[in-house]
């Protein structure tokens, strides 16, 4: 299989026509070997128009999805960016590609270490993984330019909003536990404006901010 072919064929078929215009969201989504983050026996479906299975339980986002986000980012490249929800890793690396340094936190330590190890094996040296409830955020290291959320929440955690610096952009799928909306928040002083986008559905934000497993 070509994959760079099924890459190119993904942006066309998938992005372009949805509205996808970010050209630098494009060029990444070229690049980004996504078949690299799904288990080798489905590698076939790596460019499919859809979410893939990463083990449990959970998935790998639409590549339509995770180019929406992004492109709501606005990333010019010096952000550093905080993404809740690691799963397989593919999101954090098009955050890489596009963003200075990325902050990526998994519930399941499984999960975030099998990531870790393909970004590691591709070269990503600007990604770093934490295990950990993800609606806490990483005080630690905040506060961070831009926060995607990679799972479905009832609504964005004060925690991560407290965490986001001025002018900064939240992206994130708010609802209910099976459909969401995506929501843009851009941080203005203490007010958020805020802007809704595509629906979608995700796999539920679980934690302490989040829903309750
Ligand atoms: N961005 C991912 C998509 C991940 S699916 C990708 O590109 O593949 C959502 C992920 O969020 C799942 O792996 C799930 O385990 C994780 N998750 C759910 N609740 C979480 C929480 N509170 N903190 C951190 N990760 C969480």
């Amino acid at each position: 299989m070509d994959f760079a072919e099924a890459r190119r064929l993904m942006v066309e078929t998938q992005l372009i026509p949805r509205g996808i215009r970010d050209e630098r969201v494009i060029n990444a989504m070229l690049k980004v070997p996504r078949h690299l983050f799904v288990n080798e026996a489905i590698r076939y479906r790596a460019y499919d128009d859809s979410a893939l299975p990463i083990g449990e339980g959970q998935t790998i986002s639409q590549p339509y999805m995770v180019a929406v986000m992004t492109e709501l980012l606005e990333l010019s490249g010096n952000e550093k960016v905080l993404e809740v929800g690691t799963g397989s890793g593919y999101q954090a690396a098009i955050l890489a590609e596009l963003a200075k340094e990325v902050y990526s936190i998994e519930r399941f330590e499984d999960i975030a270490r099998q990531a870790e190890q393909i970004l590691r094996e591709i070269g990503y040296d600007n990604v770093y993984i934490f295990v950990g409830d993800g609606t806490e955020g990483l005080p630690e290291h905040a506060p961070f330019d831009r926060i995607i959320i990679t799972a479905g929440t009832p609504n964005v955690p004060e925690t991560l909003k407290n965490q986001v610096s001025d002018g900064g952009i939240i992206v994130a799928p708010v609802g209910s536990r099976f459909s969401q909306q995506l929501v843009k928040l851009r941080k203005h002083g203490k007010t958020f404006k805020e802007e809704y986008h595509t629906p979608c559905v995700f796999v539920p934000l679980i934690g302490k901010y989040g829903w309750k497993e």
